[in-house]
């Protein structure tokens, strides 16, 4: 998904993903300075990333055009960051939700589903020498 970005007819560049999962385009509005925003979630394989493209002022009377395009030459984007949270989310039942450590890591998994979380067995068995110290 790509946008084109105009102010006033001048085009201020394209942006977008081919994975977009959700794209912003925003305008921030005060008495004195306006911005126009871009940014969007993105997906890499099994992780998202937040894109942040664009922080651009413009004239409080200024025209903001948003046009969708078929692709484009994308710059770079100023802020590029992984959503940690999100990311765990999407593979949650792959995951030991106690180490972190996803299927492949841990001898054994033990899946949870939406309402339970997943657990390896080396936790288990630290929990397990947790409970026979105390008793
Ligand atoms: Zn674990």
């Amino acid at each position: 998904m790509y946008f084109d970005i105009y102010v006033d007819d001048k085009k201020l560049g394209t942006f977008g993903h081919p994975n977009v999962e959700n794209i912003n385009i925003a305008l921030s509005g005060a008495p004195d300075q306006n911005y126009v925003f871009a940014g969007a979630v993105c997906r890499e394989g099994e992780t998202q990333y937040h894109y942040h493209w664009l922080q651009e002022e413009i004239g409080h009377a200024s025209q903001v055009r948003i046009v969708p395009v078929e692709s484009g030459l994308v710059p770079p984007p100023i802020k590029r960051f992984e959503m940690g949270r999100a990311a765990r989310k999407a593979s949650e039942h792959n995951i030991c939700e106690f180490c972190q450590r996803n299927e492949k890591e841990v001898p054994r998994l033990i899946s949870g589903d939406s309402n339970r979380p997943g657990i390896c067995s080396d936790c288990v068995e630290l929990c397990r020498e947790i409970l026979r110290d105390e008793a």
